[in-house]
């Protein structure tokens, strides 16, 4: 039984865990598969009934340039192992999404964005090349210029382009291991946005938004930015060793949370002391690079908390012209609604498109947890709507439930990707979601 982050779906999938490109190859031979980075897709992305391919053995870091920081890595090396390995010579990556336990080729399948998407672009944009096994055995090669429609397609393609074996990634040079975090309290919607806009030129932006706020407080968030901190702004005792930050504690979640223990008095309660405590941190100071881009990472199976039901996200992209109204209409939805999310997440996302059927667009994303249960999936179709109706689109990297006229409705490069897979002779690689979207 195995499932993506949210624990939902479920499914009774044949695993397989190759070690070798042989073995793989004979995998990829018998008929419909998919391939599998560390399962932090949300739902059903990373998963076939038929052969699930496990590529977390796959994990050699291959070469390092130090002139360029590229590094060539195979695919199922840990975003955390890169870390751990090269933030001590000085480098960092260019993309992170908000949790270090991802593959490197979970990452391009995704083609991840962090809160630096605004002013860099997404995951995709400092690949260089990919190594990508077909339906036919072959492994091809692929960059910008050679075989320029799989790489196109494999960036942000879910894994349904075939199996990525090796990336060339590169990686960005930092001073430290610190982040200069800047805490701005917004008491609304729109003072959040023009924020995002006001500060437009900071790497890394994001806000914690209070989903359950009404009326005048409607959408009152904190703006995060953040940026790697050179060593001479980090105090003496930092600045002798500027990598080298606090170990982090890591608490682990023991066991699934009782069904129901999120509801709208704790969720709304969290929420509001989130907020609060935000309001009082204003101001700057120095984060390490952990605490500032990981913190879920602190909380272990922190998915265990939603229950044994498990959770599902709606993360959506809406563009920039129809932002304030549609993220208007979705949160008062949601706080109309009492179905809170524990953590609401707003970013601005730049004109950056790297893969073909990448998911960000220039405009705003907002994404939102909700433990399942008939209510939330009922409001998700409610939110759904509105997302379509202002020209927004979904992520698949945290879709577990959406319908396959949906996905149609909400993205036109639909018909253009089913041919391309067509074309590239690779309908063999199948996820229970892309047959759920019918892709
Ligand atoms: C706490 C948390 C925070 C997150 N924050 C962000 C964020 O800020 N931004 C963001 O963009 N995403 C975010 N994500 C989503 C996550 O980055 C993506 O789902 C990522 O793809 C997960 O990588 P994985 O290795 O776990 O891949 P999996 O979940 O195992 O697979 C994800 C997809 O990649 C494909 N895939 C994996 N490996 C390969 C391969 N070798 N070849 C071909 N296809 C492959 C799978 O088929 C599947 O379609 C977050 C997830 C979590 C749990």
């Amino acid at each position: 039984m195995i499932s993506g982050w949210g624990r939902f779906p479920r499914q009774d999938c044949v695993v397989n865990r190759p070690r070798s490109e042989s073995e793989l190859r004979e995998l990829v031979a018998g008929g419909p598969l998919i391939a599998r980075g560390n399962g932090r897709g949300y739902g059903d992305c990373a998963q076939s009934q038929a052969n699930t391919i496990e590529m977390l053995r796959f994990n050699r870091m291959l070469a390092f340039d130090p002139a360029t920081g590229q590094l060539v890595v195979e695919s199922g090396v840990l975003l955390k192992d890169v870390i751990d390995c090269f933030l001590p010579r000085g480098w960092f990556p260019s993309v992170t999404p908000g949790t270090k336990f991802v593959t490197i080729g979970g990452m391009v399948a995704a083609d991840v964005h962090g809160k630096n998407h605004h002013c860099e672009g997404s995951f995709g944009a400092f690949v260089d090349w990919l190594e990508v096994l077909g339906a036919d055995g072959e492994v091809r090669r692929c960059d910008p210029t050679t075989n320029a429609e799989l790489f196109a397609c494999t960036i942000g393609g879910m894994g349904l382009t075939g199996i990525i074996l090796r990336v060339a990634v590169r990686l960005r040079p930092v001073e430290s291991g610190w982040i200069r975090q800047a805490t701005l309290p917004a008491p609304d919607l729109n003072a959040a946005m023009q924020l995002f806009e006001d500060y437009s030129a900071a790497t890394y932006s994001v806000a914690w938004i209070d989903c359950l706020a009404r009326g005048k407080s409607l959408g009152r968030s904190a703006v995060m930015l953040g940026e790697h901190a050179a060593a001479w702004e980090l105090p003496d005792r930092l600045r002798a060793a500027p990598f080298r930050t606090p170990a982090r504690k890591v608490i682990a979640v023991p066991i699934e949370a009782p069904t129901g223990l999120l509801n709208r008095i704790t969720v709304k309660a969290f929420n509001a002391a989130y907020y609060r405590t935000h309001v009082r941190d204003r101001g700057t100071k120095l984060v390490d690079w952990d605490s500032y881009f990981y913190p879920l990472d602190a909380l272990a199976d922190w998915n265990r908390i939603y229950g044994a039901r498990g959770l599902v996200q709606f993360q959506c992209a809406l563009p920039l012209a129809a932002a304030q109204d549609g993220l208007t209409q979705l949160l008062q939805t949601i706080s109309a609604s009492g179905q809170g999310s524990f953590l609401a997440v707003l970013k601005r996302l730049g004109a950056s498109q790297t893969g073909a059927f990448s998911f960000p667009m220039e405009g705003y994303t907002l994404a939102l947890d909700f433990p399942v249960s008939p209510q939330t999936l009922a409001l998700m179709e409610r939110l759904d709507g509105i997302v379509v109706d202002h020209g927004g689109r979904f992520y698949l990297a945290k879709d577990s439930r959406m319908n396959a006229q949906t996905l149609r409705a909400s993205d036109g490069r639909v018909p253009d990707f089913v041919a391309q897979r067509q074309g590239m002779g690779a309908t063999a690689f199948q996820s229970s979601q892309s047959e759920r979207l019918q892709l």
